[in-house]
């Protein structure tokens, strides 16, 4: 199994998924936004190897490859903003790279694409059949637009190349391991909270996101790389928050009074997010298990053991 971003936060909880399950994983990644420590105990295990390198140059494996995950990508608004054309490149080439290699092996490919390609949705819950409604020159398209060019990619290398490939599109995932410091919602606001800072609600917070425990996520993408269906298929836990409930709830299972600062809303924020996962339930047999409530304080205490309060 080769997994493309092993390092980052999704990646490094595949790699044991894929370990528990007996296989021998290969972890190709640059370092560009994951971190080495995601590996570290991982480091000794006799089936597990990580190799760093950008996807972009392209990935040779001499030896069977019978799956390939490709996660690579920054993933939190501040790093492919910061990484902006990294981001195009990795979403473009990167994917042609991990494509090339199933092509080249036979391997069973799964392309983690992202509830982002619904952009600011106007359908609500988002079934796999919507569209999207995207700005293709705005503040997040360099991501939204190479997940969407990366879907092409991979639905073309199948009709064309034959390619097992698939597609799976993640809503928001969180859980231990998560860079404290990459922006996103849960950990910034379980930092702020640990540290006794104000929350830094964005917009009036009414916008909305489901949460998903990364357990559940990767079981999901293990799945899909076991099975030969096309996709996409939407990968996320349908229970829905307001931002502003959940700096609510996070503070409460901290233990600390709620304290919100209000900041800007960033330009073309998704208003709602919410995903069908009945084709999940469907072709994969899947369906998250971990509940918020127990997912945030389990994330809590892993935050707060590695002293990133
Ligand atoms: P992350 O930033 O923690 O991990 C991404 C990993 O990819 C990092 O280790 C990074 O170093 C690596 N990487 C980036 N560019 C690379 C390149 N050119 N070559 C090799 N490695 C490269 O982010 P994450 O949350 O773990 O996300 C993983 C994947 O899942 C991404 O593709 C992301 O778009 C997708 N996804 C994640 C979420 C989520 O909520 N976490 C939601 C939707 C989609
Ligand atoms: N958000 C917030 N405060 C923060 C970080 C994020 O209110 O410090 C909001 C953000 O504007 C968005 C939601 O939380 O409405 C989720 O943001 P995140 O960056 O985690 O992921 P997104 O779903 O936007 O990619």
């Amino acid at each position: 199994m080769v997994v493309t971003g092993g390092a980052g936060f999704l990646g490094s909880w595949l790699c044991r998924e894929l370990l528990e399950r007996g296989q021998r994983v290969l972890s190709v990644d640059d370092h560009s936004t994951g971190r080495s420590q995601n590996l570290a105990e991982l480091a000794d295990h006799p089936r597990f190897r990580a190799r760093p390198g950008d996807v972009c140059e392209g990935v040779d494996v001499d030896e069977p490859v019978a799956a390939i995950y490709h996660l690579a990508s920054p993933a939190s608004p501040p790093a492919y903003q910061r990484l902006a054309v990294e981001t195009l490149r990795v979403g473009s080439l990167g994917t042609f790279a991990a494509l090339e290699l199933a092509r080249a092996t036979g391997a069973r490919f799964v392309l983690a694409s992202t509830s982002e390609v619904y952009g600011d949705p106007l359908q609500h819950p988002q079934t796999e059949s919507y569209w999207g409604n995207v700005n293709p020159v705005g503040p997040r398209s360099m991501y939204d637009e190479a997940k969407r060019f990366a879907e092409a990619v991979t639905a073309t290398y199948r009709r064309v190349h034959a390619v097992n490939a698939g597609i799976v599109r993640i809503f928001n995932t969180y859980g231990p391991r998560m860079d404290p410091r990459d922006g996103r919602v849960v950990p910034t606001f379980i930092g702020q909270a640990l540290r006794g800072e104000p929350m830094t609600v964005a917009g009036d917070g009414s916008q909305t996101r489901s949460l998903c425990h990364a357990r559940d996520t990767v079981r999901a993408l293990a799945e899909m790389g076991a099975s030969d269906h096309p996709g996409p298929v939407n990968v996320g836990n349908p229970c829905e928050v307001s931002v502003r409930d959940l700096a609510t709830e996070i503070a409460c299972l901290v233990g600390v009074e709620p304290d919100v600062h209000f900041v800007d809303l960033p330009v073309d924020d998704p208003r709602v997010r919410c995903p069908d996962v009945a084709l999940a339930a469907r072709v994969l047999g899947w369906q998250p298990q971990t509940t918020r409530a127990d997912g945030l304080r389990e994330t809590i205490e892993w935050y707060r053991a590695e002293g990133f309060g």
